[in-house]
């Protein structure tokens, strides 16, 4: 899907948004779900995402929407970091399938890096185990300040 197009709320974000999904749940408030992504491209791979929203992409998101999803996009990362004490932490964020969007609801990567830990493939990698999404996201859930 390029930059044109519209919404299809059968995405799998939505779905995980509309309960009909399992996700490794890690924070969420009125504005901001955050989750364990499932082929992590590190160990703690988070995903931010809006929880009222149709926008596929950043160029399409209402203003009013951006604004508490990047400051929950900067509280989970600050929780990654005290939960995971990694030595960096790449923050990205796709648009269009040309650029390496895959899933259609915007949303925020927070990768831990640590020195000489390769990174993995993005949304190309091996599915984690459940049971460790789920620790890892209480560990980090626990840090949420
Ligand atoms: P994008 O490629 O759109 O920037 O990122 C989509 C992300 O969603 C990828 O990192 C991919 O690993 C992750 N992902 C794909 N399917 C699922 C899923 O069913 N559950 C979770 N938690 N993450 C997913």
């Amino acid at each position: 899907m390029s930059l044109d197009g519209t919404y299809d709320d059968g995405n799998i974000f939505a779905k995980i948004l509309r309960g009909e999904m399992p996700s490794a749940r890690v924070f969420e408030d009125e504005h901001v779900y955050a989750f364990m992504d499932v082929f992590p491209q590190a160990r703690g791979h988070t995903l931010v995402i809006p929880k009222h929203s149709q926008a596929r992409n950043l160029l399409e998101e209402d203003p009013q929407v951006l604004a508490p999803l990047i400051l929950g996009v900067q509280r989970v990362a600050r929780a990654v970091r005290a939960a995971l004490k990694p030595d960096g932490l790449v923050i990205t964020q796709f648009n269009g399938q040309p650029a390496g969007q895959t899933v259609f609801h915007l949303h925020f990567h927070i990768i831990p890096r640590w020195e000489g830990v390769a990174l993995g493939r993005h949304a190309g990698g091996g599915m984690a185990d459940p049971a460790e999404l789920k620790d890892l996201a209480a560990q980090i859930s626990a840090m949420i300040a």
